[in-house]
């Protein structure tokens, strides 16, 4: 059977946002709340702690907090990540990583993580003969890890949940979104888009107040055919469609 949307959509787009950072709540929580949208964040518990009632109310609202690592590892290429470099990371300390950072989120804000965000996107610790994915871990503990950054959406009937592909929205005007979202459209795919901060200023790694409020009306019109959810709720459609279809 050739897969299909719930209700006749055309597609599907998900908003996933990064790191827990105070303007996702202070600027985006209330948006989302005037469109009816639920998005996903891809929470580092260490930033939750300094917002835990906050980021609580955002979970009981109907968003999604997903794993994000605890102390956010990427290549030493990054001079934040240098000493803490995925380099320098082998399987078993990232997988008591993931499990550490589920329990925290369990303990803080009392929801399980069902989802997860590669850190910088990235998806392998170790260097040269050394180097492993640590894919296989995400697919062992999640229902989906999201990629970063992506250039299409994914195809439901095919994808890897484990490697879905995100999308980078920071600093793209809605006319570009809208672009993206008629492609996937015409696709029947699934956009996941991925941003981090959130506000009305042009600055590096921001999603635009103006756009994102284009795109939350856009995506929730009837009349274009999307399901706009959170990444746990369309990961959860497609794995169902997969088990019993493909
Ligand atoms: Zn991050």
């Amino acid at each position: 059977m050739a897969f299909a949307w719930p209700e006749g959509k055309r597609c599907a787009v998900s908003l996933s946002f990064d790191d827990a950072r105070p303007s996702q709540l202070d600027a985006g929580v209330p948006l989302f709340a005037e469109y009816g949208v639920h998005a996903s964040f891809y929470v580092l518990p260490c930033n939750v702690e300094k917002r835990i009632e906050d980021w609580r109310a955002a979970a009981a609202a109907g968003h999604e907090l997903g794993n994000h690592t605890m102390s956010h590892p990427c290549s030493g290429n990054f001079a934040f990540s240098r000493e803490n470099a995925l380099e320098g990371y082998t399987l078993a300390r990232m997988e008591r990583e993931l499990l550490e950072c589920n329990r925290c989120i369990e303990t803080l804000c009392g929801v399980t993580p069902h989802t997860f965000a590669y850190p910088c996107g990235q998806t392998y610790v170790g260097r040269g003969p050394d180097t492993r994915s640590y894919v296989p871990l995400v697919a062992k503990h999640f229902l989906a890890g999201r990629g970063f950054p992506n250039e299409c959406a994914n195809a439901p009937a095919f994808m890897d949940l484990a490697q879905s592909a995100g999308c980078s929205f920071d600093q793209l005007p809605f006319d570009a979104l809208r672009k993206m979202i008629e492609t996937a459209g015409g696709e029947g795919g699934w956009l996941v888009l991925a941003g981090h901060d959130i506000g009305g200023e042009d600055r590096h790694q921001t999603v635009h107040t103006d756009a994102l409020r284009a795109l939350c009306e856009f995506a929730m019109h009837p009349a274009n055919g999307i399901w706009m959810d959170t990444v746990s709720n369309v990961a959860s459609y497609i794995r169902e469609w997969q088990e019993h279809e493909r």
